[in-house]
């Protein structure tokens, strides 16, 4: 719409998921700087999806990865933005809105939030009490505290080899824990992991202990057919999935119903003006990526005339 340095937006997009990358085809469509901020194809609800076989224009199954692949490309063809990164903070106070990821901050006009609902309640027993004392959620930002020592990651996304293989320019050995037999990424980025010398790969193990005082002693793992096992490193780093609305980049801005969920109105704009919540994370459809497509192509629809001073969509959802 108007001249922007680099990382300034009509509309910025945190997720791409199918809500996130439909409201990013529309408001690219719509001829607004866009973009679709997002931390891996394989770490989101269609992302990890096998098979999926009820997309309408899809005929006959589609891995879940693929499709969102698709759904990515056609959002760039349209000119939108994609930043492979993930979003720890925000500070929706005022305008521009702005975002912290973990590569460097955004700010935008418009904010579209598509983080799903893969986000994780059950902790590790001690990576709370340890988070910030070898415990962490971002190798990019703390990597090159683990010069030379044994570290451990658990996870079996594209985000979890990722950050694996960036620790692995800096720590002795990455211990690298998947708590599924196969991880769920692209094949390049597994092969990539396998023929790192020094990544440990434990397939079918889960970490049930960080130990520690004051600082990450160890870990102690169950994996299977093998069984019990401890072993001593200095970092931690946590990639793994649940099944809560992912919200916590928000640090409270912005009003949660009783089960997690962001609040919005029936436009898809929450209690800020200009913030939109799409898909899964909310908690008022049935979960399916059609769905999910939908609010956001309503989102980014609504995001647009605001920016141009329109009038709102105008439903009248009374009748
Ligand atoms: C196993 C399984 C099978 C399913 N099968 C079907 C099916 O057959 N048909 C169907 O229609 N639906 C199916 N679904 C449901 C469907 O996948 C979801 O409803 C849909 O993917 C929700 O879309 P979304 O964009 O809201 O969230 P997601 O698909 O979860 O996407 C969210 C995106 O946000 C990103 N993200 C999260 N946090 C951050 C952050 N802090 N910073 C940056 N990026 C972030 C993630 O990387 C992800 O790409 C299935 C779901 C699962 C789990």
């Amino acid at each position: 719409m108007t001249e922007q340095s680099e990382n300034s937006f009509d509309v910025l997009i945190i997720g791409g998921g199918p809500a996130g990358a439909s409201a990013g085809i529309y408001a690219s469509r719509a001829g607004l700087k866009t973009a679709i901020m997002d931390k891996g194809l394989t770490t989101g609800a269609l992302g990890i999806t096998s098979k999926i076989a009820n997309y309408p224009g899809i005929d006959g199954e589609i891995g879940g990865a693929e499709l969102l692949e698709i759904m990515r490309k056609q959002a760039v063809s349209f000119g939108a933005q994609f930043i492979n990164d993930k979003a720890i903070g925000t500070d929706l106070s005022g305008n521009p809105k702005l975002v912290f990821g973990n590569q460097g901050f955004y700010q935008t006009k418009t904010l579209v939030i598509a983080t799903g609902s893969m986000g994780r309640s059950n902790l590790i027993k001690g990576e709370a009490e340890l988070l910030g004392r070898g415990v962490s959620y971002c190798a990019v930002c703390d990597a090159a505290f683990f010069k030379g020592a044994d570290v451990a990651v658990t996870g079996n996304s594209d985000e979890a080899i990722e950050e694996a293989l960036y620790l692995a320019r800096f720590a002795k050995t990455v211990h690298f824990f998947s708590p599924t037999v196969e991880l769920k990424a692209p094949e390049n980025l597994v092969e990539e992991l396998h023929s790192q010398p020094n990544i440990l790969p434990y397939m079918g193990a889960v970490i049930n202990e960080i130990a520690g005082n004051e600082k990450v002693d160890s870990v102690r793992y169950s994996q299977r057919e093998k069984g019990k096992g401890e072993i001593p490193v200095q970092g931690v780093f946590v990639y793994l999935q649940g099944g809560i609305p992912i919200t916590d980049f928000l640090q409270g801005q912005l009003e949660l119903s009783p089960t997690g969920c962001l609040v919005v109105d029936r436009e898809y704009q929450t209690a800020i003006p200009g913030v939109f919540a799409v898909g899964d994370v909310l908690c008022q459809h049935i979960k399916q990526a059609v769905i999910a497509a939908a609010d956001g192509a309503i989102a980014g629809i609504a995001a647009e005339k605001l920016l141009r001073g329109k009038k709102q969509m105008g439903f009248d959802w009374s009748k």
